[in-house]
């Protein structure tokens, strides 16, 4: 793909261009736009330094940079970690502006930095220990507005002389919900006369929606594909994740089986350990009695869950015991470093709390239904449902 198609999917260069053209700007004007947009990652118009001042402000007034403003950044108190929370542009007769996104930032140690971005304003799938999904479904987010929040990360790491290494679709929505934006969005990322980013750096997680993998293991670009399982028994997951009414156990892996012969790429199966719900010995072996057959391809990423009042994290010396069982049974799995537990990295919970704090002032209407329930009321019903099937 040419960089032409991918400035039109990103930056509004139709507008661009054509604000250029009404200004009697010469044609060369509009390559110099795109690089100072896409290659030298500058922030705002005043940056393009080689336009004349009085251009400048033109395009500031007519032509805005970036598809969403950053409203609310915060760091982790390792440095680590920075989430930053976005307020989205008017679409012009589609919605209007002022939701709230969140991108986070998680540098790793030996270079690697990793951008976890949200694919849509909310999401529909109501996943129990997700605090985006309290938010209920708002709209999907354009392929522009998913690179703009790499983008300004881009910007960010610039300025400390390091990059975005990888990309995942793992923040705020079901990127599968979303698809042909969200892999707009990749192509956009991937493009080598652009963001360059390879494929095999960036990752689509899902929480399982079989359609969308099918179609995925036809994709002629070699994405990573993760699922969130948190759980390989079907009554388990089905308490916690909704899809799972949808797409059990069994046909969720047929999908993935298919996707793995197919592509020959690994797959990895995310899952949050919840105390008393799934992290118990039998969840364990259901874990490896669903993966096992293919322990070349398939890899178990444990994660601690952050605390919220949805649920109530495995604490240490489980998570480590349950990783030993997967081990002791030859499974590939990985204990995955929490990132950014003091500032609400986990996924939509910047954004609930700037909703709900915008609810209290009365100025937006959400659902927050699960939100108001009692600490762990949620984690206490599913415990009660496994109790009286045992
Ligand atoms: S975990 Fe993902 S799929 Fe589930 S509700 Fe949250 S954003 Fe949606």
């Amino acid at each position: 793909m040419g960089l032409e198609r991918v400035y039109v999917l990103s930056m509004n260069v139709d507008l661009l261009a054509n604000t250029l053209a009404e200004l009697n700007q010469p044609a060369f004007r509009l390559a110099q736009a795109k690089r100072a947009f896409f290659v030298e990652l500058l922030g705002s118009w005043a940056e393009v330094t080689p336009f004349p001042k009085p251009l400048r402000e033109q395009l500031a007034e007519r032509v805005p940079w970036s598809s969403l403003t950053p409203v609310q950044t915060v760091e982790s108190s390792r440095g680590d970690t920075v989430k930053t929370l976005f307020s989205t542009a008017d679409l012009p007769g589609r919605q209007a502006g002022g939701n709230k996104i969140e991108a986070v930032l998680m540098r790793h140690e030996g270079g690697r930095n990793t951008v976890c971005i949200s694919s849509q304003i909310g999401c529909a799938m109501a996943c129990a220990f997700c605090a985006t999904g309290t938010m209920g479904w708002k709209r999907n987010l354009t392929a522009e507005e998913m690179v703009d929040q790499v983008l300004h990360f881009s910007r960010r790491l610039k300025g400390k002389a390091a990059h975005v290494t990888n990309v995942v679709f793992m923040g705020m929505g079901e990127p599968l919900n979303n698809y042909d934006e969200v892999m707009k969005a990749v192509r956009i990322l991937n493009d080598p006369d652009g963001i360059c980013l390879g494929a095999r750096h960036i990752t689509i997680s899902t929480c399982g929606l079989v359609p969308g993998i099918r179609r995925l293991a036809k994709e002629p670009i070699q994405i990573n594909l993760a699922i969130s399982l948190h759980s390989a028994i079907d009554a388990t997951r089905s308490d916690i994740m909704p899809v799972n009414k949808a797409f059990p156990v069994r046909k969720l892996m047929e999908a993935v089986d298919e996707y793995a012969e197919r592509t020959n790429r690994k797959v990895f199966f995310e899952y949050l350990l919840l105390k008393g719900v799934n992290d118990t010995k039998e969840e364990a072996e259901a874990l490896v009695n669903l993966l096992g057959h293919n322990k070349r391809l398939y890899h178990v990423n444990l994660i601690k869950y952050h605390d919220t009042d949805m649920f109530d994290a495995t604490d240490r010396e489980a998570r480590v015991r349950f990783m030993h069982w997967l081990q002791r049974r030859g499974m590939p799995v990985t204990h995955r470093i929490s990132f950014g537990e003091d500032i609400d990295a986990a996924c939509g919970q910047l954004a609930v709390n700037d909703a709900a704090g915008m609810l209290a002032q009365g100025k937006l209407a959400v659902r927050a239904n699960r939100k108001t329930k009692p600490a762990s009321a949620a984690a206490l019903e599913v415990r009660e449902r496994q109790r009286a099937r045992s």
